[in-house]
């Protein structure tokens, strides 16, 4: 089982990915936990690779293609990743696209699904706007939760659209209970992987 998940900020993703990669017994990989990793090494030990992800990940930018995809395909090598797994968070970009073909090409491999959780704007803006009541995050107010969702949809429509085309996409509604949400995207997985 090859899959990659999708969804904005505030839908419950990283949730619902480590959910699906215990149901199918599959590791789930995060770019961003592999990064936040890397970039977490104390400043004596830092290795300049690890200086320059921390820099990069302060700034709210992305971290190249080149040591992104580098770091994919050496972790995505390892003997847990052989029978599968969920990459979270990667792709990014089209040059991240093309890179993961060409790695899964290379091992005769190819994705299974793309899940997508989709969620009504409106709702999630609540939602996340009542958790920041709820946790004191002053940070987390309309105007930058919607900035937010805005640069979500600006940065994974062309991606949709590249596994769209390649009829990978399987969308799910993502509001309601963690529980909820999973069985929608187990049933639909199911569906998908049956035709
Ligand atoms: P995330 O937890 O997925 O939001 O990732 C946190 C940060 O890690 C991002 O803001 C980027 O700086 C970096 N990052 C994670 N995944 C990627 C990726 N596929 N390409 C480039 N940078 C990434």
């Amino acid at each position: 089982m090859r899959l990659l998940i999708m969804g904005p900020p505030g839908a419950g993703k990283g949730t619902q990915a480590k959910g699906i990669a215990e149901h199918y017994d599959i590791p789930a990989i995060s770019t961003g936990d592999i990064f936040r990793g890397i970039s977490k090494a104390d400043a004596e030990t830092a290795t300049p690779l690890a200086k320059q992800v921390k820099e990069i990940m302060n700034s709210g930018g992305y971290v190249s293609d080149e040591i992104t995809n580098q770091i994919v395909a050496e972790r995505l090598g390892e003997p847990d990743a052989a029978g599968g797994f969920l990459l979270d968070g990667y792709p990014r970009t089209a040059g991240q696209v093309e890179a993961l073909d060409a790695m899964l090409a290379e091992e005769g491999t190819q994705l299974d699904a793309v899940v997508s959780i989709e969620a009504d704007q409106d709702e999630l803006v609540e939602r996340l706007l009542k958790r920041a009541e709820i946790e004191g995050r002053a940070d987390d107010n309309e105007e930058t939760i919607r900035k937010r969702q805005e640069v979500y949809a600006e940065q994974t429509a062309d991606l949709l659209k590249v596994y769209g085309d390649r009829g990978l996409l399987v969308s799910v509604d993502g509001l309601g209970e963690i529980d909820e949400v999973a069985q929608r995207i187990f049933a639909a997985l199911d569906a998908r992987l049956s035709r």
